[in-house]
């Protein structure tokens, strides 16, 4: 366990899906992981940045400051090519806030209908913070709301029709890479082997198990003390 790695960690979502896929990649390792339905905690989270990475420290920070426990949060989105990336960062509210998965599904595929294969290429992206409370972090107690931030990415295809009754979101509709099914097809197990979020919880996880920097790749689980 590397110095930083926290005792217990607070799953500062209020995704059900998410806590589950949070939860199992997390399994094993010597913390106490909670959600905030678990502590009862009604925290607002802030979700008004412009990037995954803004929103997902912001989450993660507040969580953290309110329950004094280190806290991981994530900030996700779909990128559509045809889109010009959008809805992106804005995935959550972009086709209506209130509307269902279910609806949500059907507008995407209204607006992408007709659409040939070839030009139906998405990606989900997945960023997650870790934050420590102001004055914890592992004997970093100089660097006040310490954040760490890990990075996943999903290549795939949008199909031409919801399949499948798993996962969340917009997994009826998502085929990864390399796949014929949806993530709402796939075993779980599969999901949590190639999808955004596992890429960036195997970070995580290398992270919090004391791995060294050079198991990760390049480029992730960089500082981001003081920014966002
Ligand atoms: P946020 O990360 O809570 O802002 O939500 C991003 C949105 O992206 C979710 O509400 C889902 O619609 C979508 N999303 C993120 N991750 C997944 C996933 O693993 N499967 C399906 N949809 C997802």
């Amino acid at each position: 366990m590397p110095r930083a790695a926290p005792r217990s960690l607070l799953l500062a979502t209020r995704n059900a899906g998410k806590v589950r896929e949070m939860r199992a990649a997390l399994a094993g390792l010597a913390i106490d992981v909670s959600s905030l339905a678990e502590l009862g905690s009604r925290v607002v989270l802030p979700e008004a940045g412009r990037t995954y990475a803004e929103n997902a420290a912001a989450k993660a920070r507040v969580a953290a400051e309110t329950t004094r426990l280190a806290a991981l949060a994530d900030d996700s989105g779909l990128e559509v090519d045809d889109l010009g990336g959008e809805p992106g960062v804005h995935t959550a509210r972009y086709f209506g806030a209130d509307l269902s998965d279910a609806e949500k599904v059907a507008r995407l595929l209204a607006r992408l209908e007709g659409l040939p294969p070839e030009r139906r290429a998405a990606r989900f992206r997945c960023l997650i913070a870790l934050a420590w409370p102001r004055g914890e972090g592992g004997g970093e107690a100089a660097a006040p709301g310490r954040v760490e931030l890990f990075e996943g990415v999903c290549e795939g295809v949008l199909a031409t029709e919801a399949r499948g009754a798993g996962g969340f979101g917009f997994d009826p509709v998502f085929i990864p890479a390399g796949e014929s099914l949806t993530f709402a097809q796939l075993p779980p197990e599969r999901k949590a082997a190639i999808s955004h979020r596992a890429r960036a919880l195997a970070k995580v996880r290398a992270f919090l198990a004391g791995r060294p920097a050079g198991d990760r790749p390049p480029g992730q689980g960089k500082s981001a003390a003081g920014t966002a």
